[in-house]
């Protein structure tokens, strides 16, 4: 058996790369302007969805709001000088409020704790903290439970009299709006909308209702109410498939290593894949510590040089091995492991139908090790 080994030239770039293309996400947001009709939150927890610093891009396109998860995401995107709304709706009882209503960070309220906790933060000062109350419509999940919402209008409005606490919004999240004939979505709308009757008897005035996440902002006009909160959409992603959103992010790799194998040899871990007959093997720097899920093994391909070849084997941590075949491959060469698919490259869709999981956690879950370059992706890739 003849084995020929090229060993790849030490690292110039040797990394997975991913690049963001602001271009996307401009785009994107101009088409949820465009297509709502609706003032846009842009939604950029867990690190823009993996997309790295994405608010400013977002805030220049149109979006006037910014959504996260976590105060500590929030007081982040401050620190960066971000000057607008901001809400954060997944808040501990022990969250740092305090720092939350100093730089004016809205924040989702569920409970009667949470609103003690919130309004006992509020300081002279700094005047009444500024929440959402939030409505469990149907997910069972995060959100108020129906059967205290009157009190904790009650309750806010109280707290509202004694300056602690401004009811800025009422926000709900639909449970199936990825499905929009759904008549779920129907019934948690009218909850939503009953929801927010009972606080305006309850004596509250909010300016922002908000139910819609990207696919009900997309495919439901009645849930849009005065603002979208839209994240999945800003990176390309139509939970539902239908709009014509562009993915912003495209993932890289060199190919680090070529290796002339002969037939019936065994590749990777438990030799799960056996040459069928004499082949090139490219192995690529990137693996499932990068954030490629290792249950695609069997059904992934990457592009080089704009064609389609098979990933072999198993997925690594560190590593994956791609069978070219015959073609002339060469160290160096760059592999669109994933991207929008205009250059004939798997879409994070394709990863996310091979992994049995979806396009959302793909893409978070990218980048651990990756360098992140936030530009528009260029000619660099292009090759
Ligand atoms: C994540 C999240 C969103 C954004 O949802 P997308 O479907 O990604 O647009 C909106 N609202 C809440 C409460 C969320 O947790």
């Amino acid at each position: 058996m003849s084995v020929v080994d090229r060993v790849a030239a030490p690292p110039a770039h040797r990394l997975a790369e991913i690049f963001v293309d602001r271009r996307a996400i401009a785009q994107n947001v101009q088409h949820f302007a465009w297509a709502t009709q609706t003032p846009i939150m842009a939604v950029v927890k867990a690190d823009g969805f993996g997309h790295g610093d994405v608010a400013e891009i977002a805030l220049a396109n149109g979006a006037t709001w910014i959504g996260v998860a976590t105060i500590p995401e929030a007081l982040r995107l401050r620190a960066q000088g971000i000057a607008a709304p901001i809400l954060s709706w997944l808040n501990p009882i022990d969250a740092d409020w305090e720092s939350a209503i100093a730089h004016r960070v809205d924040v989702a309220v569920t409970s009667l704790e949470q609103l003690y906790a919130v309004g006992d933060a509020a300081r002279p000062e700094t005047g009444p903290a500024r929440i959402h109350l939030h409505l469990d419509v149907g997910m069972s999940r995060d959100g108020a439970p129906s059967d205290i919402w009157s009190a904790l209008c009650v309750a806010a409005r109280a707290l509202e009299d004694a300056g602690r606490v401004r009811v800025i919004g009422i926000m709900g999240h639909l449970s199936v709006a990825d499905d929009p004939t759904s008549t779920q979505n129907d019934v948690e709308r009218l909850r939503f909308v009953n929801g927010v009757r009972v606080a305006h008897a309850r004596g509250l005035a909010p300016s922002e209702l908000h139910l819609a996440a990207t696919a009900g902002a997309l495919h439901r006009p009645d849930a849009r109410f005065t603002l979208s909160r839209v994240g999945a959409g800003l990176y390309g992603i139509d939970p539902a498939g239908i709009a014509p959103l562009i993915p912003a992010l495209t993932l890289t790799a060199p190919v680090a290593q070529l290796r002339r194998v002969a037939a019936n040899v065994g590749v990777g871990y438990g030799h799960d894949y056996t040459t069928r007959e004499a082949t090139t093997l490219a192995v690529l720097p990137i693996g499932y510590g990068d954030g490629l899920p290792r249950a695609a093994q069997g059904s992934a391909e990457v592009t080089i040089r704009g064609r389609r070849y098979p990933v072999v084997g198993r997925i690594s941590m560190d590593q994956i091995v791609v069978d070219v075949g015959d073609a002339a491959v060469e160290l160096g060469d760059v592999a669109l492991v994933m991207g929008p698919g205009s250059r004939h490259e798997p879409t994070a869709k394709e990863w996310a139908t091979w992994s049995n999981t979806i396009e959302h956690e793909l893409v978070t879950r990218l980048g651990v090790r990756s360098s992140r370059v936030l530009r528009t992706a260029d000619a660099r890739w292009a090759r």
